[in-house]
């Protein structure tokens, strides 16, 4: 009988071997958006979602092992349970697929091999890598064809968290939010994009609808507890009818779902600061990529005021941007690097531009002769040096722009957490003030122009209540690490900036309970063993926990779970699961 198991790849990340690098970890935050800032880096790994939506998709018999350790992975194929093996992988976690497969053919060449990821685009992968399939494109309907099955089956949303193993200043993080996957790939090609190319340079929709959205959102906040979520969708207003259905169902529903989402500048624009507010966005990943403006999606808008209107909602915004770029030369990096931090967001990514294989950057640069073909593939992930020619700057050089942009960012605005802290409390207060003047003169929100326009008597705007709850408790998370933040501060400048927030909470929401000082006692003892871990071993590596989730039977919601994120939803929530 058919059997699949679908797994990432091995831990240990971020260690020095022969098949990983120490930046090579499976953190989002710490690796590339609040790197450099020590002891004040979020904490977190993501699991592999697209293994899980995978594998609720498909009808054949599946077990999803994320995060698994060699003996986990291998005890697995020597279980002589499975016919297929699905591997996922990065391009810098290829050696790590290598191993994997030799292991399977050595002791189960019965086991057929498929691989799928942005790892799969490697050129020379068939001299790497031992498998007898690649799937190209959006897996869902991959795996389907490939076992015989209706490709165009209604998709299933999987209730699934959006992260794991979270901790901040060395302390839990308690809080929880789910996961949700509009859709995979993005029809604006960018040229030096993976996930436009990996997925043919167009979108493609799982949840087609703002109530498909909202159901999967309900889903997740039935099995999970969880209303808070990340929007795992390249673009997600690049949709702003779905969006907008989306708003409309939970204003139906009394239901004020909170986003974190990935946007282009000017998707945003269409869509303006109000309509993101009342739809619940308190986290907005940008590309703003350039001061050059090379790129479509960024000309014409006003970044500047776009961001600081959005900070001032209590939107916090990353600003990604790309570093090696063409024009760049020794002096117009550095003016890009300043444009970027004086956009003044709550955090940046500084990525060094990375000929992906598959990318139309690639093909172009390995025509020119520039892609450099003997750096270690574990190091090609955009925060160590670049891995093709550049006329301006040698190799070694181009890992030290990068390490100094990151620290440069944190010494101008301070630490993530406390930028987030301040855009979540100022953005509270004025959107309270705003609602309550629109109140007073009887202001009423239009579905049709995204605008408040005149009414006739003044009102509640009763769903605008419910948001503002929701971002009173977001703003409150941040309450009982702020003394902890005070006591590292990296410079009197950012000691200012925190004793300014503490202040702004203590106006809007009077002195700390005896749960928050608590809490925050805590936060700083966890903290002092944080960072004297830290100057002992230079940096904290927590390993994510191994995952083992089996889907057996497709007509119920039955499955069963040994270890891992599975088994937290167990302690935590026991009612939701069934455990075979
Ligand atoms: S807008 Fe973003 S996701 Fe879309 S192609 Fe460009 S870089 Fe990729």
């Amino acid at each position: 009988m058919t059997r699949l198991l679908l797994c990432g790849v091995v831990k240990p990340f971020g260690i020095k071997d022969e098949i990983t690098e120490p930046l090579c970890t499976m953190e989002l935050l710490n690796n590339q958006v609040t790197r450099e800032q020590g002891i004040h880096s979020p904490r977190s790994n993501n699991p592999s979602f697209a293994l899980y939506l995978m594998a609720e998709n498909i009808q054949v018999p599946v077990t999803v092992l994320d995060f698994p350790t060699w003996e986990e992975f291998t005890k697995e194929i020597d279980s002589g349970e499975y016919t297929h093996v699905g591997i996922s992988f990065i391009i810098p976690n290829v050696l790590k697929a290598r191993r994997m497969t030799r292991y399977i053919r050595k002791h189960s060449p019965q086991i057929r091999i498929l691989l799928g990821g942005h790892g799969t685009a490697i050129p020379e992968l068939q001299n790497l890598v031992e498998y007898d399939d690649i799937c190209h494109g959006e897996g869902i309907s991959w795996l389907r064809r490939y076992f015989g099955e209706d490709p165009d089956r209604p998709i299933i949303h999987p209730a699934l968290p959006s992260s794991i193993n979270a901790y901040v200043y060395g302390a839990p993080i308690p809080i929880k939010g789910g996961i949700i996957i509009p859709g995979v790939g993005c029809q604006n090609s960018c040229r030096f994009c993976a996930t436009s190319h990996k997925f043919d340079r167009k979108y493609t929709p799982f949840l087609r609808t703002g109530m498909d959205i909202f159901q999967a959102c309900r889903k997740s906040e039935e099995t999970l507890g969880v209303d808070d979520f990340g929007m795992m969708d390249e673009n997600f207003c690049r949709n702003p009818e779905r969006a907008r259905e989306l708003l409309d169902h939970m204003e139906e529903n009394n239901k004020a779902y909170s986003f974190a989402i990935f946007s282009s500048a000017e998707a945003i624009s269409k869509l303006g600061t109000d309509f993101l507010v009342r739809l619940g966005v308190n986290f907005l990943w940008i590309g703003v990529e350039s001061k050059a403006n090379l790129f479509e999606k960024t000309r014409g808008i006003d970044l500047n005021h776009m961001i600081q209107d959005l900070q001032n909602h209590g939107i916090t915004v990353l600003a990604s941007s790309i570093l090696f770029l063409e024009h760049h030369n020794k002096k117009t990096i550095h003016e890009d690097i300043d444009w970027a931090i004086d956009l003044k967001s709550d955090l940046s990514q500084f990525m060094g531009l990375g000929p992906s294989a598959g990318t139309e950057l690639y093909k172009d640069y390995e025509a020119k002769g520039k892609i450099i073909h003997d750096i270690p593939y574990q190091r090609k992930h955009g925060q160590d040096e670049i891995w093709f020619r550049h006329p301006h700057f040698t190799l070694p050089e181009t890992a030290g722009y990068l390490r100094d942009a990151f620290i440069k960012k944190y010494h101008t605005h301070g630490p993530g957490v406390l930028n987030m802290a301040h855009t979540a409390i100022k953005g509270y207060l004025k959107v309270k003030d705003e609602t309550a003047k629109r109140e007073r003169l009887g202001m009423k929100w239009d579905p049709y122009t995204l605008k408040y326009v005149p009414g006739l008597n003044a009102h509640l705007d009763t769903f605008m209540q419910l948001r503002l709850d929701c971002m009173r408790r977001y703003a409150l998370r941040f309450r009982p690490v702020l003394k902890t933040t005070l006591k590292y501060a990296p410079n009197a400048k950012a000691a200012a900036k925190c004793l300014e927030v503490m202040e702004l909470y203590r106006r809007a929401f009077g002195p700390m309970t005896l749960v928050e000082h608590m809490r925050s006692i805590a936060v700083r003892i966890l903290a002092f063993r944080e960072q004297r871990r830290i100057q002992r071993d230079g940096v904290v590596m927590r390993q994510p926990p191994t995952s083992r989730v089996t889907y057996l039977d497709r007509s119920s919601e039955y499955y069963r779970s040994e270890y891992g994120v599975a088994a937290v939803h167990e302690e935590e929530d026991p009612g939701n699961i069934k455990i075979a």
